[in-house]
């Protein structure tokens, strides 16, 4: 789960990192109020889930209460990656004499926090990355001792040459390493960190990446959730229990279990296709899923085709065979479905796909493969 820039903010602020002030504004006469408040000169930037919101016309700054409104109406309702923005933050435009980066994600190859920093911020870390890797200073952090003092220094140092500056973004650097803990965060990035005319370092922008694992145990955390900022077909994938990811192809893929499923978007890549989606029915199997399955991908213009991989063991053949025909009752599927299906209750599903006018193969790779055609 993602948080809003102004969420991330707020955690980062409650953690002693020195974050400006700021409001979310929801309407343009909002973002003059507080414009007004703190003294006209502001940055009005775009709330979304994306990063570049800068390059994509999202961030802007005014010299008025009233060029804010009107950066406030210009940004409120754009597109920015295909995401509505709803809200926007307006906060105290900082006068930036140095921009640099500070970022922790836990690392799948390492096993560890891995903290990030760079003395080329701003701009987006996977360019930096890719253009300058010299510029990128990382360190695995052992998790039993946590991000030590002279280590966060030796970084600061990586960052500033003044040692007062050194210092504070190593301070910043173990307060947000503390943060991925509390959060339960998967990512957690200050980009820009900058150092402001008067010479203090503060955090101008934040990305939380909440893993959704830790949701259960941090209720505070999951009411951050915005729905109204997610995409529609994650939200109603989560709410029928189903584990959706939407991908950039074309092969809608509906498979029972994680496995399966992955070997599935392997297969279809193999044999020349591009998934839509990882779709995980799970492991019980009851119809209402299917149906809400093929409601998620029918509604996607770009799925030309549907592919069902269902391998039954707690999963019935019967109960994902009643979910299809189910959901051809309830709305048209418009594009063609290749069903796949073995295991558990088999032949009572084909049978009832037979009387609904569908076959079954039972091969994954003649399946993939004719979906792929
Ligand atoms: P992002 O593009 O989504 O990462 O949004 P950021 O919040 O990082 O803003 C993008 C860029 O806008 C920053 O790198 C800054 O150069 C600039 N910017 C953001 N806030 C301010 C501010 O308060 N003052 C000034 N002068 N520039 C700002
Ligand atoms: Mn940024």
């Amino acid at each position: 789960m993602n948080l809003h820039e102004y969420q991330a903010r707020d955690i980062l602020r409650r953690h002693g990192i020195p974050v400006p002030p700021g409001e979310v504004a929801t309407t343009p006469a909002e973002a003059r109020a507080i414009a007004e408040r703190f003294g006209g000169k502001v940055v009005v930037k775009a709330q979304v889930h994306a990063g570049g919101r800068g390059k994509a016309g999202g961030v802007k700054l005014a010299k008025s209460a009233a060029e804010a409104e009107a950066h406030a109406k210009a940004i409120l309702g754009m597109t920015i990656k295909g995401l509505t923005v709803h809200k926007v933050l307006v906060a105290p435009a900082a006068e930036i004499a140095t921009e640099s980066y500070v970022g922790i994600i836990v690392d799948r190859t390492s096993q560890r926090p891995v903290l990030m920093v760079s003395p080329a911020g701003g701009i987006d870390i996977e360019e930096v990355a890719a253009k300058t890797p010299e510029k990128i200073h990382r360190l695995a952090v052992d998790p039993r001792y946590g991000l030590l003092p002279h280590q966060a220094v030796a970084l600061g140092f990586a960052l500033y040459s003044d040692v007062k500056q050194a210092r504070a973004a190593a301070d910043i650097m173990q307060k947000l390493y503390g943060v991925v803990y509390a959060v339960g965060a998967s990512l957690a990035e200050i980009n820009p960190l900058v150092t402001t005319a008067d010479g203090t370092v503060q955090a101008l922008d934040a990305k939380i990446g909440i893993d959704d694992n830790e949701l259960e145990r941090r209720p505070e955390i999951a009411a951050l959730r915005d729905v109204s900022s997610e995409a529609p077909e994650e939200v109603a994938a989560r709410e029928a229990g189903l584990t959706f990811i939407k991908l950039d192809g074309d092969v809608g893929c509906c498979v029972n279990g994680a496995g399966l499923a992955m070997a599935t978007m392997d297969l279809v890549k193999y044999y020349g296709g591009q998934p839509a989606n990882f779709l995980d029915i799970g492991g019980s199997s009851n119809p209402q899923k299917v149906v809400a399955a093929l409601r998620i991908m029918t509604s996607d213009p770009r799925v030309k085709v549907i592919l069902f991989n269902i391998f039954g063991g707690i999963t019935r053949g019967d109960d994902v065979a009643n979910g299809i025909v189910q959901a051809t009752k309830e709305f048209p599927l418009k594009v063609p479905i290749v069903i796949r299906l073995t295991g558990t209750n088999e032949k009572e599903g084909i049978a009832i796909l037979e009387r609904a006018g569908f076959k079954a193969l039972a091969d994954m790779d003649e399946a993939v493969k004719q979906a792929v055609a």
